[in-house]
């Protein structure tokens, strides 16, 4: 099934066996980076990697066993799906021992990774949600208003009113309408539309708890909704979209992706900005890999900004899990440090752990001056 919520990732995270352990499966599947060749191949080394490195384990044979039978599920389901698969990612959770198997197919790339543990590792399944907004779009004209969810690239309805503009004449209308009285009328009904447009939409971000509001509408509207708005949802308003609630979805989405491509993009600016204001003053930011990861070994990284691609080997030590550019014994644990293909990655794993932002950035950016790493810190020791 398709990654979506949180929902998902907390139910897979519930499974738990007491007598064996589960496999969590992790492939970067990226066709905008790799060939279908390439992909296999990495599937082919992940999984005699992992393979060898669960030969290596002393687990007793029963746990051990179903391990090795979780691999080669993995291995001959991957290799009947990847010659069609098109998501960025794939995922298997697998327990062979309690006929456990849950399939997640990933919008975004995860890093390839095979983890046996007691129950699902869940955490590179959350740090591909955790960097979705979710997207509320309200689109209204005179008689109508329509609400869409956009999330993950998906656009749903989730709500519509109708305002009937003839159905209140009756009531008011015992001295007919003069001009004066129907415009009054009209307006009045306008009111009570845009009150009822704001109250659904203050209803609806309650339920669904969405980042970003767009709106679909003329000026004047535009004006009235703000005014109604709750101040919760004025904070929320962060574009204008040219459509009326007659579009279709479609044409609705296109729009508000262009629109959240910017606003990601004028995000980014404003972070890096910020980050290279914060080292002309000295302030609380540290940059360039070696100092970063120093930062992030002693716990003081707050948010770490990393350069998309950017990649650069590097040392793990076993024990402690601290990173190092160069040592070959770790200081802390003195234990042999092993040698990692890219320590950037392991220093975003490292962030995730330590519960700090990780915020990727696109090259070319002012970060290419500082090293393309670095980190606002919560204190410097
Ligand atoms: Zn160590």
């Amino acid at each position: 099934m398709k990654l979506l919520s949180q929902e998902q990732i907390e139910k897979l995270a519930d499974f738990v066996s007491e007598d064996y352990f589960t496999t969590s499966f992790f492939l970067d599947t990226s066709l905008d980076r790799m060939v279908k060749k390439e992909i296999e191949l990495s599937l082919k080394n992940l999984i005699s990697r992992s393979q060898s490195r669960l030969e290596k384990r002393n687990f007793d044979s029963k746990k051990k066993d179903s391990l090795f039978k979780d691999l080669e599920k993995i291995q001959s389901y991957c290799s009947q799906k990847l010659p069609f698969y098109d998501y960025y990612g794939l995922s298997v959770f697998s327990c062979s021992g309690e006929d456990f198997w849950e399939v997640f197919n990933l919008v975004k790339s995860p890093r390839n990774l095979v983890v046996f543990d007691r129950n699902p590792y869940v955490r590179p399944l959350s740090a591909i949600l955790e960097q979705y907004h979710r997207i509320c779009v309200l689109v209204i004209d005179r008689k109508t208003a329509k609400w869409y969810d956009i999330y993950m690239g998906e656009i749903n309805l989730i709500g519509s009113i109708e305002t009937n503009l003839s159905q209140h004449k009756g009531e008011k209308g015992r001295e007919g309408f003069g001009s004066q009285s129907l415009e009054k009328h009209l307006s009045s009904l306008f009111q009570t539309h845009m009150k009822k447009a704001s109250n659904k939409t203050f209803e609806l971000f309650k339920k669904n708890g969405f980042d970003w509001l767009f709106i679909g509408a003329s000026e004047e509207y535009l004006k009235e909704l703000g005014s109604n708005f709750h101040p919760y949802l004025k904070e929320k308003i962060k574009g204008v979209i040219k459509a009326k609630p007659s579009d279709s979805p479609d044409k609705i989405l296109k729009q508000a992706l262009t629109i959240k491509e910017d606003l990601k993009k004028k995000e980014e600016k404003q972070i890096v900005e910020d980050f290279e204001s914060e080292i002309k003053k000295g302030g609380l930011v540290v940059s360039g890999i070696r100092n970063t990861i120093r930062s992030l070994n002693k716990g003081e990284v707050k948010t770490l900004l990393v350069t998309r691609k950017f990649s650069k080997p590097g040392r793990l030590c076993p024990k402690c899990r601290l990173l190092y550019l160069d040592e070959t014994e770790c200081p802390a644990c003195k234990v042999k440090t092993i040698p990692v293909i890219d320590i950037i990655d392991e220093s975003v794993e490292a962030g995730m752990n330590r519960n700090c932002q990780v915020r990727h950035i696109n090259p070319p950016s002012r970060l290419d001056r500082y090293g393309g790493i670095g980190a606002f810190l919560r204190f410097k020791s």
